[in-house]
């Protein structure tokens, strides 16, 4: 590119190429991937890849997540390099690249499904382990599918307001509601590990909490972390997990209101981002193979509070997954 056209040199460690160098370039500037991070055809080996799932046809209410993975990068600019609480170089300690979208049919469930699934699996080709951006939930049922090829049954910990077990509304089996049922009967889960947390609000029964139990999971409601604290949430999930792969799948409806205002089925009562955050940072410790954020429906935020939430997300998902690598020497600017 000639001079009159001005971009940054990115941030490089070692082999790994960050973020644009930000004292050169401002970052309402930066590449429209998520933290400004490379495109695939940038770099090399990959350590994780970044997919966007605008699909939101399996929602049950506020329609609009298919604006969520623009929304999530945008509000993503923000992310630096360094994660103090999590002593984490998610940018540089590891190679990721933002794949942009995946374009999929909305009319169509079953070919959508099928579409998402055979693109994540030739993500998986190039790179070991994935964060997508929805999307409403029903994405997380063929991103566990390829995951499962590679990995084997899969340990969910699923952060949401909701159990997403149910069976089907309208007869549909594959909608945002459904994914971890069907996940579930597909033997795709491991049974022993699957934990729900955050969740709230009412059901439709008392035995629909045997049902979700019976699928693999345990769960720990937000009436519970007000009493036990972060840390016994904390402690129940690393007992639960132990070292199998985990995916680690957020909708953002697991925040409050207060703190997500932009998504499909909110429910009052929920956790803090910082809450959410901190329960994230602790899981640097297990074998997070994947995750997702879902559920970002742009049209009813305001002042991209919820895009912010789910940005700080995917940057604790990332420093979780990160290897612990010392740049104290390292300088970005
Ligand atoms: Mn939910
Ligand atoms: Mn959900």
């Amino acid at each position: 590119m000639s001079e009159s056209f001005p971009t940054a040199p990115r941030i490089t460690t070692g082999d790994v190429i960050g973020q644009p160098d930000f004292t050169r370039l401002p970052r309402f500037a930066a590449p429209a991937t998520f933290a400004a991070l490379p495109a695939p055809g940038e770099v090399s080996d990959l350590d994780v890849a970044i997919v966007g799932v605008p699909y939101d046809s399996g929602v049950s209410y506020r329609p609009g997540t298919r604006f969520g993975p623009a929304h999530i990068r945008n509000a993503s600019k923000l992310l630096r390099p360094y994660n103090p609480e999590a002593d984490a170089w998610p940018f540089q300690s590891q190679q990721i690249a933002d794949f942009g979208d995946i374009g999929v049919n909305p009319y169509n469930i079953d070919e959508a499904i099928t579409t998402i699934e055979r693109s994540m699996r030739a993500v998986l080709e190039r790179s070991p382990r994935l964060l997508v951006l929805g999307g409403d939930h029903s994405i997380a049922l063929p991103t566990l599918r390829a995951l499962h090829a590679v990995h084997g049954p899969i340990a969910v910990v699923h952060f949401d307001a909701h159990l997403d077990t149910w069976d089907t509304y309208f007869n549909t089996p594959i909608l945002h509601g459904t994914p971890f049922r069907r996940a579930s009967e597909e033997g795709l889960l491991d049974r022993e590990a699957c934990m729900h947390i955050g969740t709230r609000g009412g059901l439709y029964a008392p035995g629909d909490m045997d049902d979700d139990r019976a699928l693999g999971f345990a769960t720990v409601r937000c009436e519970e972390i007000e009493f036990t604290g972060l840390s016994g949430a904390i402690e129940k999930l690393k007992a639960r997990v132990g070292q199998r792969p985990v995916y680690v799948s957020v909708d953002i409806d697991v925040l409050d209101p207060a703190f997500a205002p932009g998504t499909g089925t909110p429910e009052s009562g929920g956790l803090t981002s910082r809450e959410l955050l901190t329960m994230l940072r602790s899981m640097n410790s297990l074998n997070v193979v994947g995750g997702d954020i879902v559920e970002v429906s742009p049209a009813y935020d305001h002042a991209d509070i919820t895009g912010l939430a789910a940005a700080h997300v995917g940057y604790e998902i990332l420093s979780a997954i990160a290897p612990a690598v010392d740049l104290s020497s390292f300088r970005t600017r």
